[in-house]
């Protein structure tokens, strides 16, 4: 079964039920959410027989909760020492959250050195993770990014070097974002040379999920800008070989492309991947 859903809305009131209703309601087989605001920090409880109807819902809908992912708040920086303990005791709070409600995999940006270089940044998100994975059941997936200011973790070496110093192998993996390779100069057109890298440095067996964005800039433009599909720089059909590439068939992937105005554009960007076939959308959107 293809594994394609988008990033979805977790409020305190509805929580994962709202988030898997709306996953259904664009065709999606899988989705991500954030457990609150991705901007911010501020979480509230979660309440168990909410959890118990999402669940009950997602397997009468074939929605396997194992495939399903959380994001982290792109705030959290464990790169940079300035919030580092904070940065941490949000992430071990995240993680148990997570545990909660039922979901295995956790996207994180890798953080922002901010100034203190390369090797200082990385040795401080090493610890971090080393911290948080220790006692985790739930797996950190690394975002590979567009390498904006002092992102770390835009090219696969960095990624690599993180994961050979993280202890608890087990529980650490890689998220691939197609717009983020890009933008870091890497040719998604040939994404099997891309998985042939990551397979080499640090297996493939470590990707865990995968980005689906179109791009709104060239190659090597370091900017980090979604497109939707096939409105970009990368294209529909190299997004669609990218989506149907075997040796990604059990990974799910994520569109975390922009609203159209208020218009989520998931429902058309999803039919259009499960038909191969693209479709001016935009135009009949206001
Ligand atoms: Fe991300
Ligand atoms: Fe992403
Ligand atoms: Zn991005």
């Amino acid at each position: 079964m293809l594994l394609i859903g988008s990033h979805v809305k977790y409020n305190s009131a509805t929580q994962l039920l709202g988030s898997v209703k709306e996953a259904l309601s664009y065709g999606a087989t899988t989705f991500m959410f954030y457990t609150g605001a991705p901007q911010n920090t501020a979480r509230s409880p979660i309440n168990k027989s909410i959890v118990e109807n999402a669940q009950k819902m997602m397997e009468e809908n074939n929605i396997d909760i194992n495939k399903v992912v959380v994001h982290a708040p792109y705030i959290i920086n464990l790169a940079n020492t300035e919030k580092y303990d904070f940065a941490v005791s949000f992430l071990k709070q995240e993680v148990k959250r997570c545990e909660e409600i039922g979901i295995k995999y956790m996207v994180l940006h890798p953080g922002s050195h901010v100034g203190l270089g390369e090797e200082v940044g990385i040795n401080n998100i090493v610890n971090g993770l080393n911290d948080v994975l220790e006692n985790s059941k739930v797996t950190i997936l690394l975002e590979t990014m567009a390498g904006k200011g002092s992102e770390l973790g835009c090219n696969l070496d960095q990624i690599k070097t993180i994961i050979d110093k993280v202890t608890n192998k087990d529980k650490i993996g890689i998220c691939l974002d197609t717009c983020h390779l890009n933008d870091a100069g890497y040719d998604v057109n040939n994404f099997d040379n891309i998985l042939d890298e990551v397979d080499k440095k640090v297996g493939l067996k470590f990707v865990g999920c995968i980005h689906i964005n179109d791009s709104k800039n060239p190659i090597s433009s370091h900017k980090d800008r979604h497109e939707n599909i096939g409105y970009g720089t990368i294209g529909f059909d190299t997004l669609i070989d990218i989506i149907y590439n075997k040796r990604l068939e059990d990974i799910p992937k994520i569109l975390e492309t922009p609203y159209i105005g208020e218009h989520a554009p998931y429902k058309e960007e999803i039919e259009m991947i499960k038909n191969k076939k693209f479709e001016d959308f935009k135009a009949n959107i206001n």
